[in-house]
C-alpha cells in the first residue's frame, strides 16, 4: 500500500515536471525549459571549445492555414512539425517550440556546414509532409535561419539566427538561409 502511494508520487511528479517543460501540443521543449538548455549547452560548447549551431525555424503563411483550413487545421500542422523535428533531429538535439508557430533547433557538435545539412533535410521534410483533416490534405512549408558558434551570449547567437530566418522569408520563404559569422552583442543594430 506504502509501495503504491510512493509510485503514485512519483507519477504525480513526472506528470507535473512534463507539464511544466513540455509544450502540449508540439511535445517539444517549452520557451522557458529551452532557453535553459540552450544556455546550458552554450556555455559547455564555448567551454570546451566545440562547435555549436542553432536553427531558427518558422512556418511560412501560417495564418493563411488557419484562415483557409481552420484552427484545427494548424494546431494539426503543429503537432505534426513537433513529431518531424523529434524523430528527424540529431539525438543530442535540443528542439523547442519557442512561441506560435516558431521553433528553435540547438545542435550541439554541428558546425555551419553539418547545422546547413540538417536545416536543408527538415526544409524539404516539412515541404513534404502530408497533414490531413477531416479527410482534406495539406501541406507546409518552414523557413530556416542558421547560425554557429562563435557567440557573444545566447542572445547573439538567436539574433543572428533570428536575422537568418528573416532573410528566408524576404527570399521567398520555403528556404534555409546561413550565416557565416555572429555579431558581437554590442554591434548596434
Ligand atoms: P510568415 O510566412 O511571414 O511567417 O507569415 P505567417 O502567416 O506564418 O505569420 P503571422 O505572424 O502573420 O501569423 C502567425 C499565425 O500563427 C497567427 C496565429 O493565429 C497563428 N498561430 C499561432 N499559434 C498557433 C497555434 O497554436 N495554433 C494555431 N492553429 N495557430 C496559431
Ligand atoms: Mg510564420
Ligand atoms: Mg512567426
Amino acid at each position: 500500500m506504502q509501495r503504491r502511494t510512493a509510485l503514485q508520487s512519483y507519477q504525480l511528479a513526472r506528470q507535473n515536471w512534463l507539464y511544466a517543460t513540455t509544450d502540449t501540443l508540439s511535445q517539444l521543449q517549452n520557451r522557458r525549459t529551452w532557453y535553459q538548455q540552450a544556455e546550458h549547452q552554450l556555455l559547455a560548447a564555448q567551454g570546451g571549445q566545440q562547435p555549436l549551431s542553432l536553427l531558427m525555424l518558422d512556418v511560412d503563411h501560417f495564418k493563411a492555414i488557419n484562415d483557409r483550413l481552420g484552427h484545427a487545421a494548424g494546431d494539426q500542422a503543429i503537432e505534426a512539425l513537433g513529431e518531424l523535428l523529434l524523430a528527424s533531429c540529431p539525438s543530442q538535439a535540443v528542439a523547442g517550440r519557442l512561441g506560435g508557430e516558431e521553433f528553435a533547433v540547438l545542435l550541439p557538435d554541428c558546425d555551419l556546414q553539418q547545422a546547413s545539412l540538417v536545416a536543408e533535410h527538415l526544409r524539404a521534410a516539412i515541404a513534404a509532409l502530408p497533414l490531413r483533416l477531416d479527410g482534406q490534405t495539406f501541406r507546409i512549408t518552414a523557413s530556416i535561419g542558421v547560425a554557429s558558434l562563435p557567440a557573444d551570449s545566447l542572445d547573439a547567437l538567436v539574433r543572428e539566427a533570428d536575422r537568418q530566418l528573416y532573410l528566408a522569408k524576404a527570399a521567398g520563404r520555403n528556404r534555409v538561409s546561413v550565416a557565416d559569422a555572429v555579431l558581437a552583442a554590442s554591434t548596434p543594430g
